[in-house]
């Protein structure tokens, strides 16, 4: 069995030391591959990946042209991992301790039947009031969309197995959303909880205003939803101004009175967006499919820079 454990970083000049640390002795005793994937850092990560790379032979980097960030980041570390190897899938800021991914590895080593390990954060003690309202929040309003729910606790640290891999290499979405691909994807799964710890320095990359972009992408990724009401509305506004164009046409027969041509612009103009909105769903629905089939944009692009970990060993 071979293990590799895929790090996306983003501006973690300043984590990089202090992680490598904390890892060497676990990925020295697991004979475990380490590859960090360099998501357009604008600090000095590169050059700290590049001696860490030259200085141990089982670290190993690649590098995106720009800043993708982490999904896409995540998809291109997996990519490039040889078939058969087991991955585990780690933050780079320090929050993901080494006795949290331990945990993990034993779990999954005490159950041959479990294909996947989620580390589930046992506590959120290290995120703000706000945070925690906002996050809340989110997956209450997703899961009101959503057929299968999201899980909060679940992020993206987990020891998957060779097999698993290459499904979520499989994924091809130009644009992934992994929480929904966690969701998506089944299997028989241990959720394990562990002690997220605080960041080692530096402030999170992902602020709200990103936050909350990253949330539409993945209510989109996920569902249809959204489609569907627009349809729906669609529906509803049309019905309304034919109701109400029925009104004013009844009340004009019975009582005689003509009708004012101020209502008749409104019952056209609330007829008209009806419609509109109607064939703007209808449209959507296979825009979105043909969109998604379609599109050929690669999802991250690489540079030549890289140096990747000696694949060999692993331990047995
Ligand atoms: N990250 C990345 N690209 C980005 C943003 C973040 O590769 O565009 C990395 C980051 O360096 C870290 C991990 O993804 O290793 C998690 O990011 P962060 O700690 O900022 O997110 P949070 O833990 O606050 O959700
Ligand atoms: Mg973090």
């Amino acid at each position: 069995m071979s293990l590799t454990f895929i790090i996306a970083v983003y501006n973690e000049e300043i984590s990089l030391p202090g992680l490598v640390d904390a890892f060497e002795a676990l990925w020295k005793k697991t004979g475990a591959n380490v590859l960090f994937v360099n998501d357009g850092s604008t600090d000095g990560t590169l050059i700290a990946l590049e001696t860490l790379s030259q200085k141990f032979p089982r670290i190993g980097y690649i590098d995106l042209s720009r800043n993708f960030g982490k999904e896409q980041a995540l998809a291109a570390g997996m990519s490039i991992v040889p078939p058969g190897h087991d991955v585990i899938v780690m933050d780079g800021d320090g929050q993901h301790t080494p006795q949290a991914t331990q945990s993990l590895i034993a779990a999954i080593k005490a159950d041959p039947a479990a294909d996947i390990a989620f580390g589930i954060r046992a506590g959120r003690n290290y995120q703000s009031g706000f945070e925690k309202l906002f996050s809340k929040a989110f997956y209450k309003f997703t899961n009101m969309l959503l057929k299968r729910p999201l899980d909060d606790r679940l992020g993206d640290f987990f020891y998957a197995r060779a097999g698993i891999v290459d499904t979520l290499k499989s994924f091809g979405d130009s644009k992934i959303f992994w929480k929904g691909v966690y969701n998506y994807i089944g299997y028989s799964r241990l959720e394990v909880p562990v002690d997220i710890a605080p960041r080692r320095a530096g402030k999170t990359k992902y602020p709200v205003f990103k936050r909350l972009s990253l949330a539409v992408d993945g209510i989109v990724w996920l569902s249809k939803a959204p489609l569907h009401i627009i349809s729906i509305l669609g529906v509803l506004i049309s019905f309304l101004s034919f109701a109400f164009g029925f009104y004013i046409i009844a009340k004009w027969l019975l009582t005689g009175v003509a009708v004012p041509g101020f209502y008749t612009i409104i019952v056209l103009q609330a007829f008209g967006v009806g419609i509109v909105m109607l064939s703007l769903g209808v449209m959507a629905l296979y825009l979105e499919v043909i969109f998604e089939n379609t599109s050929k944009k690669p999802s991250f692009i690489l540079t030549p820079r890289q140096n990747l970990p000696e694949w060999d060993g692993g331990s047995s």
